[in-house]
């Protein structure tokens, strides 16, 4: 058995765990190795405790770093391992964090419906947990996806987020909350609100403490949608560049970024009448994007299309907006695929779960069936030593019969007695006027007293045996004649002076014994043949007597 170790050791690892995990979940948009390195100690850590709320945890920190990558395949992945071990626990935070998982795989791949049900489910459990830090990540998680589809009351939702950031002193998910307040600020036609907030999101980006590229490169992408929205287009590409240029130093192929970056780059290019260099920009990032992400490369295109065909490139916009409804087709059934992935995987760990469940109940029962068993043999077994230790004994005194005597002391493979040892056979006398006189029941009593009386007058050694109706017969180990004489007369006496009136007021008994002993290594039924025989001449010569 491997040694578990014990409960408060557990706990501290299991608070360690998380402490890490969460230091990771804060930062791993601007560490990606890191954390995906300090995810993938934890989730070992995490297995050998067999925390299954710990290991969702740090797959769902794997499955995010991979969405953020782009790798859609990796992340449904994870986030369906994450779910299987959410069957074992109900660990909020790994609830949430799955939910927010799979609403941004959702997203990225374009199926919004499933994206908004999953952002909801996370923010709701959030809400429950009542737990700032979890509804900060829930709210962040939530935003990207309602942000991008303008959700309604989408602007008090982002207020709401922001003063969360504020009241957690987090600059860092200040400057993004800024950025999207700002964005969705743009979208309304708000733009002089949106180019004050985004300075805002820009000054806190500024003063995070620690790590703060990527939360730079957003703002400057944002930042560049708002110029163009206010018919800068060469600032617009000095803050794409600039985003580009941090996205770069940080080795992040964040493609959702770049994507957007390249958007406003293709319409600033558009906006100076430039469409070359706008068809370079979309072509670049085609390259960098290769086939991950379809969804992002159509919308590359659509952009490019547009701005095409605004300069008068008609049959180059045409060809764009082809290869984009290409793109949007096999974004559609990677999505499909996805999709089926992660529906199949949930229902076969939902099978397997049912069926261990299955199992676990059946093993109980068994084990339970085998308890039961091994419960009545036990009883059994010591219902037959009762009845073989019955078997042994004479039913009336209770006390050893023959049967025990053959077993034990009479038949010759025994091993002899030791030397010296003594037998005697003690017979009362007269018994048959007892039940005579006084019925049978008043000379069963009396067999029982005399049984009493005789286990008193002999040692914890010898062995008194009731041979026959009145007849008892004595082994005595250890015992030479003086000895056994002196207890022939012990037993006598007692049973002479015996007090018998509670069986009748006139009852007066006596008893006949007849001794032998031996010095030497003699068979038992030999010593018993001889007292049976000076038993004989203790009745012939009178009774009330031994003979020895
Ligand atoms: P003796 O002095 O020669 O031994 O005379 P006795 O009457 O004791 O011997 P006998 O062998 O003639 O009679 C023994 C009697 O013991 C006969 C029988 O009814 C009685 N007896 C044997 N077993 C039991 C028993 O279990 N209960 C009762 N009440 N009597 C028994
Ligand atoms: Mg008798
Ligand atoms: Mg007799």
């Amino acid at each position: 058995m491997s040694a578990t170790p014990p409960p408060d050791e557990i706990r501290t690892e299991a608070r360690s765990i998380e402490q890490d995990l969460d230091a990771a979940y804060v930062s791993f948009r601007e560490q990606l190795e890191q954390s995906l390195a300090a995810a993938q100690r934890c989730l070992e850590r995490a297995g050998s405790l067999e925390d299954h709320g710990l290991c969702a945890r740090a797959l769902t920190l794997q499955g995010n770093i991979a969405a953020h990558r782009g790798d859609l395949r990796s992340a449904t992945r994870l986030a369906f391992e994450a779910e299987r071990h959410l069957l074992e626990s109900a660990d909020a935070r790994a609830l949430v964090d799955v939910a927010s998982l799979r609403s941004h795989i959702y997203f990225f791949t374009g199926a919004y419906a499933q994206a908004l049900s999953y952002t909801d489910q996370a923010l709701a459990l959030a809400e429950r947990s009542e737990d700032p830090l979890l509804r900060t990540r829930a709210g962040r998680a939530a935003n990207l996806v309602l942000g991008n589809m303008q959700a309604r009351g989408l602007r008090e939702r982002l207020r709401e987020q922001l003063q969360l950031t504020l009241d957690n002193g987090d600059r860092w998910e200040e400057a993004i909350s800024r950025n999207d307040l700002a964005c969705e600020r743009m979208t309304a036609g708000d733009l002089a609100e949106a180019e004050a907030e985004i300075e805002r999101a820009l000054a806190a980006a500024l003063r995070v403490q620690g790590p703060n590229r990527f939360a730079l490169a957003v703002v400057h992408s944002s930042r560049a949608d708002i110029h163009l929205e206010c018919g800068r287009p060469t600032r617009a590409l000095a803050d794409t560049a600039r985003s580009r240029e941090i996205l770069a130093e940080l080795g992040d192929s964040n493609p959702y970024l770049l994507a957007a970056n390249v958007r406003a780059e293709v319409q600033a290019h558009a906006m100076l009448g430039n469409l070359d260099a706008a068809e370079g920009a979309g072509a670049q990032a085609l390259d960098i994007l290769g086939d991950t992400m379809p969804r992002s490369r159509s919308q590359i295109l659509a952009t490019l299309a547009s701005a095409l065909r605004k300069g008068g490139r008609l049959e180059r916009a045409y060809d764009a907006l082809e290869r984009s409804a290409e793109l949007e087709r096999q974004a559609f059934a990677e999505i499909s695929e996805l999709q089926l992935d992660l529906e199949r995987a949930t229902r076969r760990a939902r099978t397997a779960r049912r069926e261990s469940t299955e199992l676990a109940a059946k093993n109980q029962e068994l084990a339970d069936a085998h308890a039961e068993l091994a419960r009545r043999t036990g009883e059994l077994e010591e219902l037959q030593e009762q009845l073989l230790e019955q078997a042994d004994r004479d039913w009336l005194t209770g006390l050893r019969n023959r049967r025990f005597l053959a077993r034990e002391l009479g038949h010759s493979e025994a091993a002899p007695l030791s030397a010296p040892f003594s037998v005697a056979v003690l017979d009362l006398d007269h018994f048959k006027q007892v039940n005579d006189r006084y019925g049978h029941a008043a000379g069963d009593q009396v067999l029982i007293g005399v049984a009493e009386l005789l286990t008193q007058a002999t040692r914890d050694t010898d062995v008194v045996v009731r041979s026959g109706g009145e007849e008892f017969l004595i082994v005595m180990p250890q015992t030479d004649a003086r000895s056994a004489q002196a207890c022939a007369e012990r037993m006598r006496a007692a049973i002479g002076e015996a007090d018998w009136r509670q069986i009748d007021p006139r009852l007066s008994l006596t008893a006949s014994v007849g001794l032998a002993s031996t010095a030497l290594e003699r068979p038992l039924e030999a010593i018993v043949t001889l007292a049976d025989q000076r038993l004989f001449e203790a009745k012939r010569s009178g009774r009330n007597r031994t003979v020895c």
